[in-house]
């Protein structure tokens, strides 16, 4: 199936590991050019230059903190120059938390609204009058299957994500009419380094593996026994980023292995 990606431009948030990666070679594999975002530098320019190299798309890296407004600011100004504007965003910046909603105090609280939700709503207001001008264009926003199905460690991070969701349906109301078709993404779990390094350290000096503790944690969540990795992921983002997928507005799509318990 031709994606027709070719040559759109498209902004990924947190695009230099995990999903966000994968979602960003995804694209560029599809010949979309790219503007990825990060705090770490590093990283970020090492992944832009293996994507350029690797696809021979244009691809920069903006380093920046999107949970901040100068952050959208420059991530925003940096698109502008190189490309003129974008015609796909990837909302995909975000993290877990861990917490009890007794004792975590309100910059906490405050924290994760600005990287989950904020972090969208500012750059809704700074890419998609460009998108209008393009002639259309897509947003899409990973969430998470905790936005609907709670996890009971991290309170925080499952009412941030029901709130981006919620967002994102408003967001599609308001701008269908300009062309711009504006969806949610909730995976469930996805193999990450992030998982690997969290399992490493809570099997340390256990004599369980980190392997069979996150089998464990797959076998008592998903009914598909497994994590997903990152690509099986990315391959749902960008078919919703593609004009194949044309008639998906405002609408959240589980890719969790059969995770979620009920039917929605
Ligand atoms: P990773 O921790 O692997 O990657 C997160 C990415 O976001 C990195 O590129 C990181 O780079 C960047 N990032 C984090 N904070 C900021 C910030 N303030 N400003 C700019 N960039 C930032 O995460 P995953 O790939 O696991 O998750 C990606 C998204 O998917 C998240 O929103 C997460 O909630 C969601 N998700 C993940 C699931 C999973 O099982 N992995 C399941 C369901 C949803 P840097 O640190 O350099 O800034």
């Amino acid at each position: 199936m031709d994606l027709q990606l070719r040559d759109k431009v498209a902004v990924v948030t947190g695009g230099s590991v995990g999903i966000g990666l994968a979602v960003a070679r995804g694209l560029a594999a599809e010949g979309a050019h790219l503007a990825l975002c990060a705090r770490d530098e590093q990283r970020l320019r090492s992944v832009v230059e293996a994507i350029a190299t690797d696809f021979g798309v244009r691809a920069i890296a903006v380093p920046a903190d999107v949970a901040r407004p100068d952050g959208v600011a420059a991530l925003a100004t940096a698109v502008a120059e190189e490309f003129g504007g974008a015609d796909i965003l990837v909302n995909n910046a975000g993290t877990g938390s861990e917490e009890t909603i007794l004792e975590a105090p309100d910059d906490r609280w405050q924290a994760y609204w600005e990287l989950h939700v904020m972090a969208a709503v500012r750059l809704a207001r700074a890419l998609a009058p460009g998108m209008k001008a393009r002639g259309g264009g897509v947003i899409l926003h990973n969430a998470s299957i905790c936005a609907t199905q709670p996890l009971g460690y991290e309170p925080i991070y499952n009412v941030t994500k029901a709130a981006l969701v919620m967002f994102s349906k408003c967001l599609a109301n308001e701008l269908i009419g300009d062309g711009i078709r504006v969806n949610a993404v909730n995976p469930g779990l996805v193999m990450t380094p992030d998982w690997q390094k969290t399992a490493k350290l809570l099997t340390a000096g256990t004599d369980t593996t980190w392997e069979a503790y996150l089998q464990k944690v797959a076998d008592d969540n998903a009914p598909i026994g497994r994590f997903a990795a990152p690509k099986e992921i990315a391959d749902l983002f960008v078919f919703l980023c593609s004009p194949r997928a044309s008639y998906t507005v405002g609408s959240t799509y589980y890719i969790d292995g059969g995770w979620l318990r009920t039917t929605t």
